[in-house]
């Protein structure tokens, strides 16, 4: 059916709208329940759709984020980086970082953010309690995830952060951008074969930011630590969220430590991602039950 609006133009008086997620593979994505559930939480008519694309489609998908239904979208590996140079605008923290995750759209304006990093945040203080002011940090890994943590945590205030990596000149080149912003904070880059006690039970905060433990790849079941480098007094964060419980996780919690799984975050990214499309306050509990399920 045609429907007349009140101008006289025709077509439908409301028209449903979408974000998608763009990124390859998206199989086992989380943030299509827990977006959704967001939406229908507030009976918003937008549908969050996957749309996989191979690179050479990754700019006629971005241009199609365009189109009038069009409220925004998440990127997720391996185009975050990639798509900063297709946005109209870009926030500095996003520029900082180098990686965009999230996309707004206002009147065909496509404006990239990163919610990574104040995900990482909100987890850290709501859901560990942890408040990074002042404090020591270990940092594994140096891709994309590692440089939001590590930038999060400058703008928090941190004391001093050691970057450690496999390939040691990523973790170096993640540190000296560090040092250029940081004002106050000590920032190194550590040998990944320097990891030891010495270097590790001194820090209030350990954060695994390599992907070593993601189900459903060939680092699935492993650790990137043994139990006995684990810091018992540190609070421990995985940003690994599948499996929910790791095997960092589970020897932290074995040797005492506190810990903090990556879910947290993740939902935590997704509620600042949603707040920007839709201007809502976003529903957490919701979130969280719908991510827990699409995990399970
Ligand atoms: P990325 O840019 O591809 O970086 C991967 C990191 O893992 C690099 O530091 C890499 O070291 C390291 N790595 C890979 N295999 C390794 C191994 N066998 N041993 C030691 N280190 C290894 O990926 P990313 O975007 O930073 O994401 C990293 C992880 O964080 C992923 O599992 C992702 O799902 C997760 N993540 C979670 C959230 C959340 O909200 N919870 C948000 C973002 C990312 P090299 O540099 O030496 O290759």
């Amino acid at each position: 059916m045609r429907v007349l609006h009140p101008s006289g133009e025709s077509g439908p008086l409301t028209m449903t709208r979408y974000v998608v997620l763009i990124g390859s593979p998206l199989k086992h994505s989380v943030s299509p329940y827990f977006q959704q559930a967001a939406f229908d939480y507030y009976r918003l008519d937008i549908r969050y759709e996957t749309r996989e694309v191979a690179e050479k489609d990754l700019k006629a998908t971005v241009d199609d984020l365009r189109r009038p239904e069009m409220v925004g979208a998440n990127v997720t590996i391996p185009y975050k980086e990639r798509i900063v140079n297709l946005l109209d605008e870009v926030d500095g923290n996003a520029v900082l970082i180098g990686a965009v995750n999230t996309v707004v759209v206002r009147d065909g304006t496509l404006r990239g953010y990163n919610t990574d990093a104040i995900g990482f945040v909100r987890a850290l203080r709501r859901g560990a309690g942890f408040d990074p002011s002042g404090k020591r940090a270990v940092i594994l890994g140096a891709g994309g995830a590692a440089r939001a943590v590590v930038f999060a945590l400058l703008g928090e205030g941190i004391n001093s952060v050691a970057v450690a990596n496999r390939s040691e000149e990523r973790a170096e080149e993640l540190a000296a951008a560090a040092r250029r912003v940081a004002s106050r904070a000590e920032v190194m880059s550590l040998p990944w074969s320097s990891l030891s006690q010495d270097a590790l039970f001194g820090c209030d905060l350990l954060v695994n930011c390599t992907s070593v433990g993601m189900k459903h790849t060939d680092l699935e079941g492993r650790s990137p630590l043994g139990a006995e480098l684990i810091p018992p007094r540190a609070l421990v964060c995985d940003l690994v969220y599948n499996p929910v419980e790791t095997p960092l996780l589970e020897a932290a919690r074995k040797t005492g430590a506190k810990t903090l799984e990556g879910l947290s975050m993740l939902v935590y990214q997704g509620a600042a991602s949603f707040e920007m499309w839709t201007g809502k306050e976003a529903p957490l509990e919701v979130m969280f039950k719908g991510a827990a399920k699409a995990l399970r």
